[in-house]
């Protein structure tokens, strides 16, 4: 299949034929025509799968119509759960609408007002924001949705996530009804799909195989971690060999990951931090700095990194995995993009084994133990079999393991590294909880047959 197949409109065929794009990838393949006919649509796609382009392109495609009705308001808006994504997307539609007249901007949260107020004192054709400052400029009437014709949710799960469901309702009561809405999500939660039901007007659906196929191209695999200092070890390691071009490096606070990357800079390593408390321009500089290949080592937490769109990454690092299952899919698809191979390291910890049975439910495969030579671990992991014992996300995970003793004094200078809900070590090895819970067992390096835990 063609671009020239979907007959769009040929200053957007020729963006598109300057990016470089041949071919449709499947989400624009299937969702293009789709919306191109006016229909409302829930998809899921994550980020890597083109998903940006298959609404951008026919939200371009019916701007090249004048609208009829006057205002200055926008006709099409896009909401997204994060400043960098709604980056990401007015980058897109810059891109893709090169040839064509458009009035495009973006109201964020932690952006001057007097530039929004600005760019909304004369028509706009497209407003990419976030639900909470989107919803503030409604509410001060700078911005009016009457001449809305195309809404759309990108990263729906996420912002459902971050607590901006009445925010979203709120705004959608203020579109006219006869808009046309997309929805885009990287799960079909049921969550999400309560408020499709409140949201679209009998949409097509759309599931692409999310889960394994737009990961084929990345090598995913597991070490099993001691302790903090043996996590820093091993990325050590990790980050000196020279196959690893450019690295993405999760950590599950903002404080862990500037300690992180201070600690990676004084190694000697072009490394710098992402977090949600930086200011966005710090933020964009950083992101900018990657893009450049100034950096090669970028310590994030998952909502900095959402959306993150920077290519040529050749490893994602989970220094501490995800408490969500969904993130761990979000992370890892910052390699791998568009055809190019990645590898997905991660590492887990006794206190983390929830965490790890979570997302390989979610993924469907467990993900493979390798050890490093020199750094193989004391501890072994025993899973459960049968994987009954689901957590809900938020639950407390790895309370019911006492410290290993190898870990004692471990991670003093790395304050913050207890997770939510970490283990207490009172416990001790004894109380292993109910059968079929997870297992942990640790052994000696000089004497390798497992001990009970
Ligand atoms: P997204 O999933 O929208 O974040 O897009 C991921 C990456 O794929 C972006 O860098 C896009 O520029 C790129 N991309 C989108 N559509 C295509 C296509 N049809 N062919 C090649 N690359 C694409």
């Amino acid at each position: 299949m063609t671009f020239e197949e979907f007959k769009l409109n040929p200053a957007i065929i020729k963006a598109i034929t300057a990016c470089g794009y041949t071919t449709p990838t499947p989400i624009q393949e299937q969702s293009i025509p789709v919306v191109m006919q006016g229909n409302d649509l829930i998809a899921t796609a994550q980020t890597g799968t083109g998903k940006t382009a298959a609404f951008v392109l026919p939200a371009l495609e019916r701007l090249t119509v004048p609208s009829t009705i006057p205002g200055k308001g926008p006709r099409v808006l896009v909401l997204t759960p994060t400043r960098e994504l709604a980056g990401q997307v007015m980058d897109a539609a810059c891109k893709y609408g090169r040839g064509m007249r458009l009035r495009t901007g973006s109201i964020l949260g932690g952006m001057p007002y007097r530039d929004q107020l600005r760019l909304l004192s004369a028509p706009v054709d497209i407003i990419v924001a976030t639900p909470g400052r989107l919803l503030d400029h409604l509410e001060r009437g700078s911005i009016r949705l009457d001449r809305l014709e195309m809404l759309i949710l990108d990263e729906a799960d996420r912002m459902l996530d971050m607590g901006f469901s009445e925010d979203m309702e709120k705004i959608v009561s203020r579109a006219p009804s006869t808009r046309q809405t997309l929805m885009f999500t990287a799960t079909m939660e049921k969550s999400v799909l309560v408020l499709a039901e409140k949201m679209l007007n009998n949409p097509l659906r759309i599931e692409l195989a999310v889960r394994t196929t737009s990961h084929a191209l990345i090598e995913q695999r597991l070490h099993v971690a001691d302790n903090l200092n043996h996590k820093k070890d091993m990325l050590r390691h990790l980050v000196s060999d020279t196959g690893l071009t450019r690295a993405i490096i999760f950590s599950a606070t903002k404080r862990d990951a500037d300690e992180l990357a201070r600690e990676l800079s004084r190694a000697g390593h072009p490394a710098a931090a992402l977090h949600g408390d930086m200011n966005q321009i710090a933020r964009n500089k950083t992101i900018e700095r990657m893009r450049r290949g100034a950096i090669r080592l970028l310590v994030a937490t998952d909502v900095a990194a959402r959306g993150l769109d920077v290519n040529g990454i050749s490893h994602v690092i989970n220094f501490d995995l995800p408490r969500f299952a969904e993130d761990y899919v979000h992370r890892i698809g910052r390699t791998g993009r568009a055809g190019a191979t990645g590898i997905a390291i991660s590492f887990v910890s006794s206190s983390e084994l929830n965490y790890l049975e979570r997302i390989e439910r979610f993924i469907g495969k467990k993900l493979p133990e390798q050890n490093i030579e020199g750094l193989a671990p004391l501890s072994v992991l025993r899973r459960v079999s049968g994987g009954n014992g689901a957590k809900r996300p938020g639950s407390s995970a790895g309370n019911r393991f006492g410290k290993p003793k190898t870990s004692a004094g471990a991670g003093k200078s790395w304050g913050s590294s207890a997770k939510p809900g970490a283990a207490k070590p009172s416990a001790g090895r004894s109380s292993r909880g109910p059968v079929n819970q997870p297992v942990v067992e640790y052994r000696s390096r000089r004497n390798p047959s497992p001990t009970a835990a």
